[in-house]
């Protein structure tokens, strides 16, 4: 089965062409700039499709050119925000799409393009199944102890706020792959997965279940990220809007200005580790807040999870800096945590164990990959509906 997944921002769409059976990406590619240029007439500079129904037509053309004729199954979307409704993948009707839309103002940056994704492709092939999948939904299982925020009801009831959880498709992904590295039904999977890329969160593993996480009402809070702070007390923001902070002032530093970037004015791991190995104090500093949030909160789910059996780095840090997780893992001996240096050490692309025998739980570094999650999802969805 041909699965086309598609990740569709408010100017770019990210496709993949996967076979499913085979776990193979066919093809791959970015549109950007879209809305942004003139469509290729006139003499401006910058040159984009005119809107999502032109980048589709590229990535059509793109996918011909590469593969040939070749027939697709079904489109997976990649959309962000699912609310309190989606709890799973669904095969995408117009009813679906408008319940998409009505999430807009939770996920203004997001939702709006992933639903220009999907309108985009109900136009250009009205037969095509369609698939949502959500990074929100994994972490519909939250107990409400821990997606409640202590504020008035009302907060709730009228505007939705609470902790929704993102970066779902991997947590889930992850759990799954750890549980079988760990020869468990994924039942029997308590854990803690940190997803640490440019964006970052952990999440507690109950039973194969998400229990917390640490992004919330948006994927902001939490963790410290590449650009976003993370975690901090909320009158900062009440201090910065009566020293004449826009709320638009607000948003942008926290969420593109902080972080990595803020402290040590670098957003990328690799530079930040090579800095501070290089004597950079401010590089060092970054480095101590960030693996130090993580490992208090890596604690406070070991708690959440009644004992995790398991911790398991992902995504682009957590594969690929030994640096970084042992920086984490050394404030973890509290837990009984030891990472085997040579192992840590190591470079694969395979789910492994990088702990020694006597830590008191292995500690698995397991790639993710949510373009796969996305497609071996939207192909059983649409395999049960023809059932
Ligand atoms: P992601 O958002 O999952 O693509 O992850 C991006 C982050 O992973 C950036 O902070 C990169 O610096 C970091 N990263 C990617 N490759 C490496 C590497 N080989 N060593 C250290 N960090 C890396």
């Amino acid at each position: 089965m041909l699965v086309l997944v598609i990740n569709s921002g408010s100017s770019s769409l990210k496709y993949q062409v996967r076979d499913v059976a085979a776990g193979s990406v066919l093809t791959e590619g970015l549109i950007e700039k879209i809305g942004m240029g003139n469509g290729g007439d006139g003499d401006g500079e910058i040159v984009g499709p005119r809107d999502h129904a032109e980048a589709l037509e590229q990535v059509d053309a793109a996918i011909h050119q590469e593969l040939g004729d070749l027939e697709l199954a079904a489109v997976g979307h990649r959309v962000v925000h699912g609310g309190e409704r989606f709890a799973e993948p669904v095969l995408i009707d117009n009813e679906i799409t408008r319940a998409i839309e009505r999430l807009n103002p939770l996920a203004p940056l997001h939702n709006p393009a992933n639903v220009l994704g999907i309108r985009a492709i109900t136009k250009k092939w009205p037969e095509m199944p369609q698939v949502a999948v959500f990074d929100t939904a994994f972490h519909r299982t939250l107990p409400e102890h821990a997606w409640r925020y202590a504020v008035p009801g009302e907060l709730y009831t009228d505007h939705g706020i609470r902790r929704y959880g993102f970066h779902g498709t991997s947590h889930e992904y992850v759990t799954r792959r750890a549980a079988a590295l760990l020869d468990l039904p994924v039942e029997e999977f308590d854990g803690v997965i940190a997803h640490l890329g440019n964006g970052a969160s952990v999440t507690a593993i109950r039973g194969g279940h998400s229990v917390d996480t640490s992004m919330g009402f948006t994927p902001l809070e939490g963790l410290v990220m590449g650009t976003r702070s993370g975690d901090l007390d909320p009158s900062i923001l009440v201090f910065l809007g009566r020293a004449g902070w826009t709320p638009e002032d607000i948003d942008t530093m926290l969420n593109r200005e902080s972080g990595l970037k803020g402290l040590a004015g670098n957003n990328d791991m690799r530079s930040v580790v090579e800095a501070a190995e290089a004597g950079d104090a401010k590089a060092a500093t970054a480095l101590a807040v960030t693996s130090y949030r993580l490992a208090k909160y890596i604690g406070g789910y070991h708690v959440a999870v009644g004992g995790a059996k398991a911790l398991v780095f992902t995504a682009g840090i957590g594969e690929n800096s030994h640096q970084f997780r042992a920086l984490v893992a050394e404030k973890l001996g509290a837990l009984g945590i030891q990472l085997h240096a040579g192992l840590n050490a190591e470079r694969s692309k395979e789910p492994r164990v990088i702990s020694t025998l006597q830590s008191a739980i292995p500690v698995l570094v397991v790639p993710t990959d949510e373009e796969r999650a996305i497609a071996e999802a939207t192909a059983a969805v649409v395999s049960s509906v023809h059932a």
